[in-house]
């Protein structure tokens, strides 16, 4: 099958979050599985450009439809560690993808109803025709609706559309001016509760309402969060527009890329190990406390890895901190903020315990140390408030390095408790999970796990190498997008 995945993230070249690891690791699988993929993505000033290889001129002559008139595009080709993608950059005073960031400015929605936009013109004109066009986030919610009202009657009518949702809360939720500026006309047709107007703010044009109506088959990215949003609050209001269209929606669980995410062949760490032989993770413990200068002793290393973000349960992460403290543990964070004050509350910390032998913050993205402290750390703390699927704790599990997971969304398909979990065999429990947002539920659930590894090693080792044998590859959640695509395929 032919398949084009747009998206506005793919690792390692832009990534912000688990959105880019998805993109790659699901287009990386569907190659190895026989499938044919490009991925178009936006041209960012400050992409890594280092991953990406022979990358040149592809279509040099585009001109994308937008506002009163169009815009010259060049798009440029690549491979990123063996998967095709091509890279649209825009020429126009709007500057749309050369900010130095990918996200975080007002006119966001226009950028990526922009980015739509011109990935339609341009597989339109060069006469690419995929089988499947799978879209993801609201960035490409305007690419069925355009494709539906417009392209399907200049040769594009036998592609269908597959859209993934990765985060409810982001829906890209603008004016009409978005819909004129995008040329798609008659603004009033499309605010229209049937369409893309949003459920709440009624003169609001909502992106990923329209990924959602206008698709062939819509997803969110693990089963028990398909009904979260379905039946809790988690479709931040977009609840009911899945209930009309239940009929295609569903869960599939994000994979990951065992071919980077791997102890036994990763070179971001000290020594590779594998749950065969588990006693050399002990090394990287060792160099990931060389590395942020902690005390060598013997006592557990608890991390957290992940945005320092409102959705991550950050005033759990920092009681989670303390807690470990209290219990002479060490604690590590790598973590980035997404807001001003959350930033200033952790810089403040580390400030605070700067000169501190149990302790490291380091504020920042920083994709080679995560590596060292998934291999070197004992456990992993996700307090999140909500987590579509959630992918520190299935790297955790790879890693030998022993979750301790709030049980919400895809948390809940892939952490079962090693005290109480009893839809599982004990030999298949992998991890501690605790269920409400106060900190004593927290504490709870990280002494359990530390009684077991200050009282009982070799149980607290055999609970991390049941975690290791678990498999979370890409391989079963791409057999079900694939029975997803040969569903809606002409
Ligand atoms: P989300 O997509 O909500 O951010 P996920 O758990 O799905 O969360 O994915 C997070 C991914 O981003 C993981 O690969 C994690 O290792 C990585 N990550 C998050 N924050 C950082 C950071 N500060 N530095 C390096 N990697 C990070």
């Amino acid at each position: 099958m032919y398949i084009v995945q747009v998206a506005s993230e793919c690792a390692p070249v832009i990534k912000a979050g688990g959105l880019g690891d998805v993109v790659f690791g699901l287009s990386h699988e569907l190659v190895n599985q026989g499938h044919i993929v490009d991925i178009i993505l936006p041209k960012y000033d400050c992409m890594r450009y280092d991953h990406i290889w022979g990358l040149h001129e592809d279509y040099n002559d585009l001109w994308v439809p937008w506002g009163g008139g169009s815009i010259h595009c060049t798009v440029f080709g690549g491979k990123v560690h063996g998967v095709n993608c091509m890279f649209i950059e825009p020429h126009s005073n709007d500057n749309f993808f050369n900010r130095g960031k990918y996200y975080g400015d007002n006119d966001d929605n226009f950028r990526f109803a922009f980015f739509s936009r011109a990935v339609l013109e341009y597989m339109c004109v060069s006469n690419k025709r995929p089988e499947i066009i799978h879209c993801h986030d609201w960035q490409t919610g305007l690419v069925p609706v355009m494709l539906f009202e417009q392209y399907k009657y200049r040769g594009m009518d036998n592609q269908r559309v597959c859209y993934t949702i990765h985060n409810f809360k982001h829906q890209g939720l603008g004016g009409i001016d978005m819909i004129n500026a995008s040329q798609l006309n008659n603004d009033l047709y499309y605010l229209n509760p049937d369409r893309l107007q949003d459920n709440v703010h009624k003169g609001g044009i909502n992106l990923m309402k329209g990924g959602i109506v206008y698709s062939n088959a819509v997803n969110t990215v693990s089963p028990h969060h398909a009904w979260e949003a379905r039946f809790g609050n988690e479709g931040y209001g977009l609840g009911h527009t899945l209930y009309v269209h239940e009929d295609k929606f569903s869960g599939i669980i994000n994979g990951l890329d065992y071919t980077i995410w791997n102890p036994e062949v990763d070179g971001y760490i000290d020594t590779n190990y594998g749950p065969d032989d588990f006693e050399l993770k002990a090394y990287n413990k060792k160099a990931l406390r060389e590395r942020l200068w902690l005390e060598e002793k013997d006592r557990p290393i608890i991390a957290y890895v992940g945005r320092l973000d409102d959705q991550k349960g950050v005033g759990l992460v920092h009681h989670a901190l303390y807690y470990a403290l209290k219990r002479s543990a060490q604690f590590v964070l790598l973590g980035s903020a997404t807001s001003g004050a959350i930033n200033n509350k952790f810089r403040n910390e580390k400030n605070h315990l700067n000169d501190h032998p149990d302790v490291h913050l380091e504020l920042g993205f920083n994709e080679e140390l995560s590596h060292l402290i998934y291999a070197g750390a004992d456990m992993i703390v996700v307090p999140s408030n909500y987590e579509p699927c959630g992918l520190t704790q299935m790297i955790s599990l790879k890693y030998g390095t022993v979750p301790i997971v709030r049980g919400v969304g895809g948390l809940v398909n892939t952490v079962f408790d090693r005290d109480y979990d009893e839809a599982h065999l004990p030999e298949e429990r992998n991890g501690y999970v605790f269920h409400h947002t106060d900190s004593s539920a927290l504490e709870s659930a990280m002494h359990r796990a530390l009684e077991l590894w200050y009282t009982d090693r070799e149980a607290f080792n055999q609970l991390a190498i049941q975690g290791m044998r678990c498999d979370y590859s890409w391989k079963h959640p791409v057999e079900q997008y694939v029975e997803v695509y040969e569903r809606i395929k002409v």
